[in-house]
């Protein structure tokens, strides 16, 4: 790797500590959600690193991410449940494959993944409670349960989601989902769960529960408000100073006159190899950095260049840290904590430490 390029730290210790942290505080196994590139973390490398810790069920929203994984011969044993429809056309290979456990988003869906020869060991039901984005509803639980029954039928799990619900409505949807698992029978399902992050920290572990899906929590990202102290950042963006120049010499700073900067009580100007063409984006110009441990201002971007105001402590070689607590993001820069990393491509490399 050469001295100037950014790439993307991911620690493998605070990864473990913050499943290990939530396994502990909660007494429920933790299932994973590593969709969207593991929040940007990088797919692979993510679970891997969970693989060899032995965690081995992981999920995705959608079949490709699934895909992508099993191409990769070390994780041949994993378990990666998918959120989203799949198209009949995969039908066959899902047969062929039993790391893929699928959802029936429906009453209908349940029946054709059925009629079509697929077991439902590899079937997670979902349950819909009427925020009309995908689930089976509650007006064909009755038809749902004689179905199960006739058939015999053992799952590889049931679930559902809670989406921005205040909190007695969410509490609410916990019972009434606990209801249906219990009218359906506990014991047909391997998995039973519903809770995200914010989900866990709202209302704790429900007895019935044997997993919490958790995104946001295993990267340790949390939004200001929502805060657990055991849980670390995952992740850390570096990279080198690649040059210092002297304001003084220089009239232009990327395409911005001087003049136009917004503050001008700094010396110096350094640049960094990294830019909007990295998917580090234009709205961080003003937010912060660390240089040396000490916090200096970003002052205008390029597609491949960052440009930072410095002082006289500073050379070439010096270690950057950028986003250095995603947690105040939203604070900085307006972006939501779990859009910062998925927008940082490919060409910032994603190394474990
Ligand atoms: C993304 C997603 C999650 C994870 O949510 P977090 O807030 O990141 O914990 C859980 N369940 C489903 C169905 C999701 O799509």
């Amino acid at each position: 790797m050469e001295i100037t390029s950014f790439y993307i730290e991911i620690s493998e210790k605070n990864l473990i500590n913050n499943i290990n942290y939530l396994k502990e505080k909660y007494k429920k196994s933790v299932l994973p959600v590593i969709k969207a590139n593991a929040y940007g973390h990088g797919i692979e490398l993510i679970a891997t690193a969970l693989y060899k810790n032995g965690y081995k069920e992981f999920s995705v929203a959608r079949l490709n991410e699934a895909l992508k994984l099993l191409k990769n011969k070390e994780l041949k044993k994993c378990k990666i449940l998918v959120f989203e429809t799949i198209d009949e056309s995969y039908f066959s290979y899902i047969k062929n494959h039993d790391s893929i456990i699928v959802t029936a988003n429906s009453f209908r869906e349940l029946k054709n993944l059925v009629d079509n020869g697929i077991s439902s060991k590899q079937i997670q039901l979902k349950i819909d409670f009427g925020f009309g984005r995908n689930g089976i509803e509650l007006l064909d639980i009755l038809k749902l349960k004689s179905y199960i029954v006739n058939k015999n039928l053992e799952f590889s799990g049931i679930y559902s989601h809670l989406y921005a619900t205040d909190f007695n409505e969410g509490k609410e949807l916990i019972d009434k989902f606990s209801e249906i698992v219990l009218f359906l029978g506990k014991e047909k399902f391997q998995m039973i769960h519903i809770q995200n992050s914010v989900g866990i920290l709202f209302y704790g572990a429900q007895d019935f529960m044997t997993h919490m899906r958790s995104g946001i929590f295993i990267y340790g990202l949390q939004e200001e408000g929502f805060f657990h102290e055991g849980l670390k950042q995952v992740f850390q963006l570096k990279g080198k100073v690649a040059g210092v120049r002297d304001i003084e010499e220089s009239k232009y700073l990327a395409y911005t006159s001087k003049e136009d900067l917004s503050n001008h009580d700094y010396k110096n100007i350094v640049k960094i190899k990294i830019g909007y063409g990295d998917g580090f984006l234009k709205c961080n110009e003003n937010s912060m950095c660390i240089i040396n441990k000490k916090t200096y201002k970003i002052l205008s971007m390029t597609m491949d260049n960052t440009f930072i105001a410095g002082d006289d402590s500073i050379s070439e070689g010096d270690e950057v840290i950028l986003y250095p607590d995603i947690n105040l993001i939203r604070n900085n820069t307006e972006m939501h904590i779990c859009e910062v990393l998925p927008l940082i491509n490919d060409r910032i490399e994603r190394v474990l430490k």
